[in-house]
Parts: C-alpha cells; structure tokens; sequence
C-alpha cells in the first residue's frame, strides 16, 4: 500500500469540498473493493475522504411511491430494512445473496453503485426498477447512469448520496453465483413497473443491460413460461475462466424463469 492520508468529514459538503479539491483524492465508503486495490497498488490516492461519519447518508425512508436508501447504507441494513421488506422484497432478497456476511457488514450501496463492477448485484435493481441516483449536485436516471464497465455517469468528485427506488407492482431477482467469491455469474432482476416491464441482467456482458425481448414476451404472459424459450445472444458476453459467453448466455434464461418465479 502507497502511503495516503485520511481526512473524515462529518457533512457531505466538507466531503464534496475535500473531493473537488485534489482530482487524486478518493471517496471510501465500507472499501470491500478500494481496500483490496490499494493493499495491492492498483490506485494511489492523495487522500482518502472517509464517508461513515457522514449521518445524512445513512438509512432507509419509504415516502409515498418510493423507497429511498441513503449512499451509507449497509449491504446487511437493506437485507434487514421493514420498509425495504415490505415495499420491495426482491431488494431485501439481492442484498441477502451479496457476498458473505462480512462484506455485507461492511459494503454500502453507494460504494457498489458507484463502482458499478459488472459482477455486482445493485446495478440490476437500480436499472430494473427505473431508480434515480441522487447526487450531490443532481439526480440521474438509472437509464443514464451505467455507461459500461467500472463506468457510470458520476464526475469526478461527484458523491453519490442515495438512491431512491419506485415501489414496484412485483419484482424478482435470480443470481448464480461464483462459489469462490460470490459475485454474480449471471443475475436477472424482473420487474413490473408503472412504466412497463423490465429484465435487466447483470454478470454475463461488460455492463448491466436491458433484455427487451424478455421484456416484451413478460407484458404479454407474465409467468416462468413466457421467457423459458427466449435465447440471449452469446456475442458481447464475458468469457472468463469461471465461464464461457455461451455458458453465461444460457443462464440468463435460466435466471429469467427463476426471478419471474420469485416475484410470484
Ligand atoms: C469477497 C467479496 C465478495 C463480494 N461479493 C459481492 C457480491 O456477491 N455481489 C456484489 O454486488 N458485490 C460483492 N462484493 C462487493 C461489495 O459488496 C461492495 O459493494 C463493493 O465492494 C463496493 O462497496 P463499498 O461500500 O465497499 O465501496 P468502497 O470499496 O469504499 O468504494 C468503491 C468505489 O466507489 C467509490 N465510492 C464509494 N462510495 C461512493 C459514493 N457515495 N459516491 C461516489 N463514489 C463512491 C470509491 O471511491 C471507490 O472507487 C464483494 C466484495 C468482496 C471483498
């Protein structure tokens, strides 16, 4: 590890001026994945702007239509969350399956959002259920925040502070999971919304992506049926030593029936 020093801000305006400061300043949040990276020098931040003094970033509120789920919050705390449990089970479940215990007790939503790592979880869900990602300067429809791999639509310096997530009609998440690690293989997050039907699939390509045939046959016949016979197309996929493209193309169907089958 490069040496850094460490600054702890109690507000996220000390935060966001401590960030705009240095373009070589870094946020960590529960750092599952910027420790790692630094213990193996992968990154050499100025400063790390620690974020868990920050209170306003923490916990869950459900107002009305939405759910909103600060940038702090633990994995464990939405698994845990009533509000989550009872307005949007599929969410309570996805953060269930993240990881082992010890990261869930560790790792926050912004962080894994923000980080938007291909085998994460969150990323299906804030684009499945048409969220909007709060910021400190704006808010960004989940259609327009995943922009690819390791790449979302935050600036530099930006801080992401919540996320607020319509409360769907019926949701469902299936995920196969490396055993080693327990990062998604390929995931499938099922919704339908007052905007439609959404099947977002996350783990198989470089970025979470929209299966629209999936989508279309779901409008017509919601059921485990509808999608049983629909091929995802293997070209784009990752290939890895853990699985081929076309290994990961046939679980997305698989995955499909299965998150439709959990969201009943
Ligand atoms: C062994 C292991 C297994 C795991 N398994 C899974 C899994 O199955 N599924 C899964 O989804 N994830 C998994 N993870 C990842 C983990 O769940 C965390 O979500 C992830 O590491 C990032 O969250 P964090 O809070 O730890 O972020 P950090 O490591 O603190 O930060 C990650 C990145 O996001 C930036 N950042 C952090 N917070 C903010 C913010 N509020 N605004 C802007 N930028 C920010 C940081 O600067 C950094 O670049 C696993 C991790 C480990 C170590």
């Amino acid at each position: 590890m490069y040496d850094f020093d460490y600054h702890k801000p109690s507000s996220v305006a000390d935060a966001v001026k401590l960030l705009s400061a240095d373009p070589d300043a870094r946020a960590i949040s529960g750092g599952q994945t910027l420790l790692p990276a630094l213990k193996h020098r992968l990154n050499r931040p100025t400063y790390l702007v620690d974020l868990s003094g920050i209170a306003e970033l923490k916990g869950v509120k459900r107002e009305g239509d939405k759910v909103t789920v600060g940038a702090l919050t633990r994995h464990i705390e939405v698994q845990n969350s009533p509000e989550v449990k009872s307005a949007i089970p599929a969410l309570a479940h996805m953060a269930a399956v993240i990881g082992d215990i010890q990261v869930r007790n560790r790792g926050t939503i912004g962080g894994s959002v923000a980080n938007n790592d291909p085998a994460a979880d969150y990323p299906s869900a804030v684009l499945g259920l048409g969220a909007t990602v709060v910021t400190d300067k704006r808010r960004i429809a989940a259609d327009d925040f995943f922009q690819g791999m390791f790449t979302t639509a935050l600036e530099p310096g930006e801080l992401l502070t919540a996320i607020e997530f319509p409360i769907p009609e019926k949701a469902g998440y299936a995920k196969m999971r490396n055993p080693a690690s327990r990062y998604v293989m390929v995931g499938v997050f099922v919704a339908k919304t007052k905007g439609g039907v959404r099947v977002v699939v996350n783990g198989a390509g470089p970025g979470v992506f929209r299966q629209t045939e999936m989508e279309q046959a779901l409008s017509a016949n919601w059921s485990p049926d509808a999608v049983a016979g629909i091929k995802q197309a293997s070209e784009g996929l990752n290939s890895d030593i853990h699985g081929s493209a076309e290994y990961r193309a046939h679980l997305v169907t698989v995955m499909a029936k299965r998150a439709v089958a959990d969201a009943g």
